[in-house]
């Protein structure tokens, strides 16, 4: 058994700024399931919403985006909250060290992207914002005393003394079971890519945190709200379920969408904003136009655009796409939607508290209320940033109460070999056909019987490896997000419904 004052379940960018503001004079466990350096923040190209300014006028503008492109969906004060804190939030990550691309004019370069009516995106290194944000914040993390990292190591159940958390159940290196006991916990395990056939995200992307969640009753909600990217690379000779993403950014800089008939379509979907529509918008373009031609990809054309300046400002697209035989600026390049991210998740409020008492989440795994139904784009680093900091603020001012420990029997042996892969391809399967950016009654009956029958068979064959947790996480997400897309018979935001 292990004892810190603060546990915190994930190590992308809501685990990390969480663990970076809490006081250090706490002890703080940080977990990871595979290696501290994976994550979806990793992976983030565009950037960080943020009006580095106190202007009101460009902040309500911002706030304004954030709820157009949320179809009103959102909690108002989480939005205003979230907008108020970015210039704070971006602050302190220059203050750690993170470089944000600055012009020749010695000014922040900022981009726009789908849904902004200014530019406004913060980035890094071009297209490696995740990638550099992170790395400065676990070099920093490192070098704290108070701060303990824990790899390959999955959480997978609350351990709750009438209804306040006290603790999480843990898979270890060696898939043993490991009670980490804390005063406060706080889940940041990301989202739940994994759970369609197709995703933008890291595979570890399992709807873990949901899960947990769930099995303890706390409040989860918005999960129908999945956000479709409209622009996934399309590579017909690759099988991977990971789909390498084309930032909206590029669209940013001008590039155009056309179909397979070299029409640019946009025009007939959103005369006014064009490629730089909000995401839902623009992928239920594609979907039709796709569907209209009979083909399952359409092009970004970036034909017109200087080819040095792409290569300059999108270095990991440019190498990816030339790895794959195409060249920014000269080739049209293929893409299609696939799922990117989830809108909902586990209710918080505006300190990141969940409806159990010492339990937060923070990052995509929350529904902080800030996207509504659907997220506006480079809104969630900035969500992460925001959240982990008054998270942390709630946790260091409350955290010297009572500790209770009350440790409960496990046991390690009922584990063994089974393979859970046709299990996962089977909740792919019925996500992608009756719960993706088209849905209907009868196709959502469907795939929910099917995977609440999936969820019976796992819980009747319990299985101490962490292949087993996983799946079951999965279903329970697949679970949620049928149940819930059911449930709202209108058509909204990313949820889009045809009966
Ligand atoms: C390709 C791509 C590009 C993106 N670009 C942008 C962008 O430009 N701007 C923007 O705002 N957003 C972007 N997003 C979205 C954004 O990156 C994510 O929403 C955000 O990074 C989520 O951060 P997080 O900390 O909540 O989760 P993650 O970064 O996904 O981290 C989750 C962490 O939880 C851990 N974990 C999960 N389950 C468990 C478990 N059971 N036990 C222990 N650990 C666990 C994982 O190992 C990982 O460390 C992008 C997403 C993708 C996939």
């Amino acid at each position: 058994m292990k004892k810190t004052d603060v546990l915190i379940i994930g190590t992308g960018l809501a685990g990390l700024f969480t663990a970076l503001n809490i006081d250090k004079n706490l002890k703080v466990c940080i977990i990871s399931k595979t290696k501290i350096e994976y994550s979806n923040s990793v992976l983030a190209q565009g950037g960080i919403a943020c009006e580095y300014n106190d202007d009101d006028k460009l902040h309500q503008e911002h706030i304004n985006d954030t709820l157009k492109a949320g179809s009103y969906l959102n909690d108002k004060k989480a939005v205003e909250f979230l907008v108020e804190n970015a210039y704070e939030s971006v602050k302190k990550l220059i203050s750690f060290g993170v470089q944000f691309d600055i012009g020749e004019d010695n000014k922040f370069l900022v981009t726009k992207e789908g849904g902004h009516s200014s530019r406004r995106i913060f980035h890094s290194g071009g297209d490696a914002t995740g990638k550099n944000v992170t790395s400065t914040l676990i070099a920093e993390l490192m070098s704290r005393d108070n701060i303990t990292f824990l790899s390959e190591t999955m959480a997978v159940n609350l351990i709750t003394e009438n209804d306040i958390a006290i603790g999480m159940i843990c898979l270890n290196e060696f898939e043993k079971y490991q009670k980490i006991f804390a005063k406060k916990i706080v889940i940041a395990t990301g989202g739940i890519g994994s759970v369609y056939n197709a995703t933008t995200n890291d595979l570890l992307a399992t709807g873990d945190g949901i899960g947990i969640a769930y099995r303890k009753e706390v409040k989860i909600s918005h999960m129908e709200f999945i956000q479709f990217h409209p622009t996934a690379f399309y590579d017909e000779n690759s099988h991977s379920r990971q789909r390498f993403l084309i930032t909206e950014a590029l669209r940013g800089e001008g590039a155009k969408l056309i179909n397979v008939e070299e029409e640019r379509f946009m025009k007939k979907y959103s005369p006014d904003l064009m490629e730089l529509a909000p995401r839902d918008i623009v992928s239920q373009a594609i979907f039709r136009e796709m569907y209209d031609t009979w083909t399952d990809h359409v092009y970004l054309d970036t034909r017109h655009l200087d080819a040095k300046f792409l290569k300059e400002r999108f270095p990991t697209i440019f190498n990816y796409l030339k790895e794959h035989g195409l060249i920014l600026g000269v080739d049209l390049i293929p893409v299609s939607p696939c799922e990117h991210f989830l809108c909902g998740g586990i209710e918080t409020n505006l300190n990141a508290k969940t409806t159990i008492k010492n339990l937060y989440a923070v990052g995509e795994t929350a529904n902080s209320g800030v996207h509504g139904a659907n997220r506006l784009a480079s809104n969630s680093l900035l969500e992460c940033l925001v959240f982990a900091k008054s998270a942390s603020d709630d946790i260091n001012k409350t955290i010297h109460a009572n500790h209770i420990i009350k440790d409960i029997e496990l046991n390690n042996n009922d584990s063994y070999k089974y393979n859970y892969k046709p299990i996962r391809k089977k909740i792919g399967d019925y996500m992608d056909e009756h719960v993706s950016i088209v849905r209907d009654e009868a196709g959502l009956k469907l795939s929910l019987k099917t995977i609440q029958k999936i969820i019976n068979n796992l819980k009747k064959y319990p299985n101490i490896t962490k292949n087993y947790y996983e799946t079951l996480n999965l279903a329970t997400t697949a679970y949620l997000i049928t149940k819930q897309a059911l449930e709202r018979e209108e058509s909204i935001g990313c949820h889009y419904r045809i009966d």
